[in-house]
């Protein structure tokens, strides 16, 4: 009935192949006929069959017994699963990238069916996060609340009653899929299903837990601490490995995602690195040069505003902006001037203003 064909005539070897010699034909023919190199048709054919050739005679004791007993009786013995269970596809494949183990080759060559994948990781969750510009700079570590599912701690998440236990589910044996392989001719299928017993769990509970209703999940809202590096500018996202959702049926929880906004700041607008900071003077002060105390993140500095200051124009106070995020130093403050025109004159003030006008030969009416 099966028409295979004979694993050393598939690899070119000699019955009497040492392993080493087995195993190096199998990494050239590998390397020649993978799938994800070799697009022709037939190439995912043979690479099968050299794969499994390969399985069987680089496994001693599957060997003794294929050379004992016949592709027919090996046949009988050995499942698909069986024959790619346990062998070394590993060390062949690392140079490739792949970092195929015997399972995955498994499911890289025959699929996996059309089986629901169990989630075996939880939802990620988002949080906003709101901080102010001062905390941005200096860096802060904020205690916050979320609102999660976590594993039910009256059963510790196996979903039965305390001092009971689910039963392994005797059809699947556990494992929550059943599989049946199918022969077509030449090739081979592999059927897999969700445990019709279990659906899927793989584990059968009697009396369920009543605080989460056999789920072994619960709502809760869990305090988190994040910290927030210094420099961190607004619209970053912070992960917080397994602060997520715990996925039904246990398995690994999500991240969590802090999105940073920073407040709007009443002095210091940002622009990336560096602060910007508006400063109105008078037009004597411009025209003459003055000291004016500014603001900072770090408190009040002194800076010259140097004489014929021209409106809109930039001084700049080096180091006194942002920390960076990832790397030394910090952003420059931009001082932006603007020249107030002033109001509401005395008579003194116009006169000496016209007297001013005069002397610089601008004509005021
Ligand atoms: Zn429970
Ligand atoms: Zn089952």
């Amino acid at each position: 009935m099966t028409s295979k064909r004979d694993y050393y005539e598939v690899l070119g070897v000699p019955r009497n192949a040492s392993a080493d010699q087995i195993k190096d034909t199998y990494r050239k023919l590998a390397m020649q006929y993978h799938p994800d190199r070799n697009k022709s048709p037939g190439a995912e054919e043979k690479f099968k069959e050299i794969s499994e050739a390969y399985a069987v005679l680089s496994d001693s004791e599957k060997r003794r017994q294929y050379d004992t007993l016949g592709h027919a009786g090996f046949d009988q013995r050995y499942t698909q699963e069986d024959i790619f269970r346990g062998a070394d596809f590993e060390s062949i494949f690392r140079d490739l990238g792949g970092g195929f183990g015997s399972s995955d080759i498994f499911s890289f060559l025959f699929g996996r069916g059309n089986v629901e994948e169990r989630p075996t990781r939880g939802q990620d969750l988002g949080y906003d996060l709101e901080i102010t510009l001062e905390e941005a700079a200096r860096g802060v570590e904020k205690e916050i609340e979320v609102p999660r599912t976590e594993k039910c701690d009256i059963c510790n998440g196996t979903g039965a009653a305390p001092g009971t236990w689910p039963k392994t589910c005797s059809k699947c044996g556990g494992v929550g899929q059943v599989q049946r392989i199918q022969k077509n001719g030449f090739a081979m299928f592999m059927q897999v299903t969700p445990c019709p017993d279990c659906r899927g769990r793989g584990k059968i509970i009697d009396s369920p837990c009543k605080e989460c209703r056999g789920t072994g999940l619960r709502r809760k809202k869990r305090r988190i601490t994040i910290k927030v590096p210094l420099g961190i500018d607004d619209g970053f996202q912070l992960r917080l490995r397994g602060q997520g959702e715990t996925p039904p049926g246990g398995g690994d929880p999500g991240d969590l995602y802090a999105l940073i906004h920073i407040a709007p700041h009443r002095q210091f607008r940002r622009n990336g690195d560096d602060l910007l900071y508006n400063l109105t003077i008078g037009f004597p002060q411009a025209a003459l040069g003055t000291e004016m105390l500014i603001p900072t993140l770090e408190g009040n500095v002194k800076a010259k505003i140097p004489a014929g200051t021209q409106p809109q124009q930039i001084i700049k106070l080096k180091g006194k902006g942002m920390p960076r995020l990832r790397g030394y130093g910090k952003g420059d403050l931009l001082i932006r001037v603007n020249m107030a025109v002033p109001e509401n004159l005395t008579n003194r003030q116009k006169s000496l203003l016209e007297e001013l006008a005069k002397e610089l030969g601008q004509n005021i009416r």
